[in-house]
């Protein structure tokens, strides 16, 4: 059983240790969250004190919220407006806009990521994708660029102005990445990987944290809970489709999971119809659905020319269908109540030399 305790705005320092103090001393487990939140977890009920009745008429003690999860960061009590937003360079995701990032599966040459990252940000795209180490289910498959596609994902940004996201494999990455991108993504089949997701939630980098192919949706709201408990708390979840037994398109795109995470969690959720669908003319209905089910945004691999891509471009769109496929988004989400991001101010070459990590 876990109690968050929120302080009031107006709390001090001093009053957060007063607090603090007072459950340690009633013998509760008290850990701290950040400056306003704290929370008691008491595993076996009997003679331990309710927290509320220790902290009762505390002034500075804005609300005592008792959850029965075991992931109270990520659950949506944790933060007062059951909202919050993660900021990726210039663009905010989680504040009603509906945000589109698209581009390559893989980072694959110059021409092709500049080609592709200029469309992209030309068609109204709020954030970049392109992979640099790729997870393959196959080790003869494309790996990715690695670290000499560094330059080329700090070319893409300074030219458009735009952040960029980038998918991490490896723990020893993280340094390096931070230095040029301004997101990571955790990808389907790292969800579950503790190691990486502590060093994340250790980092300050603002993390996509993809569903795995076969994890539940408490699964999905645990491993997210890793990178909070860590003290990271810039984290976008991501439903990509999951593995049923059904074989005729690649993943089975589960959009009842975006108004159940959005319902349990805090934390902003998007899709990804592009690894669902697994071929291109599907990605623009499964796109559509997200937008109308009232997700944050979509991730949608984008290609200049699919024909010719080392990875995934079977389900690549075109870049020339860009932007249509944003001017009917912007449909869709108007009639979930939300509306299409603006494009976000072009980042300064200030900001695109001090990566987010
Ligand atoms: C990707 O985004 O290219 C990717 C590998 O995604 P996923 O982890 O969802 O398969
Ligand atoms: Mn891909």
């Amino acid at each position: 059983m876990v109690t968050l305790i929120r302080l009031a705005d107006s709390a001090t320092y001093q009053h957060h240790r007063q607090v603090v103090e007072r459950l340690r001393f009633a013998g509760l487990p008290v850990r701290e969250h950040g400056p306003h939140l704290l929370s008691v977890t008491v595993q076996v009920a009997g003679d331990a004190r309710e927290p509320a009745d220790v902290l009762a008429n505390h002034p500075q003690v804005a609300e005592v919220t008792h959850l029965s999860v075991d992931h109270p960061q990520v659950a949506s009590e944790a933060v007062p407006e059951h909202n919050s937003t993660v900021t990726v360079g210039t663009t905010v995701i989680g504040a009603n806009g509906f945000v589109v990032i698209a581009g390559p599966c893989a980072v694959e040459s110059r021409d092709q990521m500049l080609t592709t990252c200029h469309a992209v940000s030309d068609a109204g795209a709020h954030i970049l994708r392109g992979g640099l180490y790729k997870p393959r289910t196959s080790p003869y498959g494309f790996q990715g660029m690695g670290q000499s596609g560094f330059s080329l994902a700090d070319e893409a940004r300074a030219e458009t102005g735009l952040p960029l996201i980038t998918e991490i494999v490896d723990v020893r990455d993280i340094d390096d990445l931070g230095d040029h991108v301004d997101m990571v993504q955790v990808g389907a089949r790292n969800m579950q990987n503790f190691a990486l997701l502590r060093e994340l939630g250790r980092s300050r980098i603002p993390v996509l944290l993809k569903r795995g192919l076969a994890a539940t949706i408490d699964e999905v709201l645990l491993a997210a809970e890793y990178l909070l408990d860590g003290g990271n708390d810039q984290v976008v979840l991501c439903e990509r489709g999951i593995r049923t037994y059904e074989r005729a398109y690649r993943f089975t795109l589960d959009i009842t999971a975006v108004p159940v995470l959005q319902e349990r969690t805090h934390l902003p959720v998007i899709v990804d119809p592009s690894h669902a669908a697994g071929a291109t003319r599907w990605v623009e209905p499964l796109a559509l659905a997200a937008a109308a089910v009232g997700a944050d945004g979509i991730l949608v691999e984008t290609h200049c020319d699919p024909a010719a891509a080392l990875c995934d471009g079977k389900q690549a769109l075109r870049t020339e269908a860009l932007p249509g496929l944003i001017e009917r988004l912007a449909v869709a989400t108007s009639a979930a109540g939300r509306t299409m991001l603006p494009q976000p101010e072009r980042m300064s070459a200030t900001q695109v030399a001090a990566a987010a990590g």
